[in-house]
């Protein structure tokens, strides 16, 4: 019998299907206020604090992620701090 212990165990952990749209705001560090608008016809993506209505805009394309754009805004500011 070479019957095996298999613990092949699925890895369901992972209920995340929606992804954030909706982030903490590096300027007033309010949580969940800054907020992604994208559009698609002139490519651009904007993100910004319903709070503090600090933003940032970037250029998007069809791979472009809401947190994407949220990622860039940290970048520049780290560079403006920098
Ligand atoms: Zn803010």
């Amino acid at each position: 019998m070479g019957k095996r212990k298999s613990s092949a165990k699925a890895p369901a952990k992972a209920p995340a299907p929606k992804l954030d749209t909706q982030f903490n705001c590096p300027f007033c560090n309010s949580t969940k206020t800054v907020t992604c608008t994208m559009d698609w016809e002139s490519e651009k993506g904007r993100v910004e604090c319903v709070a503090c209505h600090e933003g940032f805009d970037s250029p998007i394309n069809h791979l472009t992620e809401a947190v994407d754009i949220y990622s860039d805004w940290l970048d520049a500011c780290e560079n403006a701090n920098a």
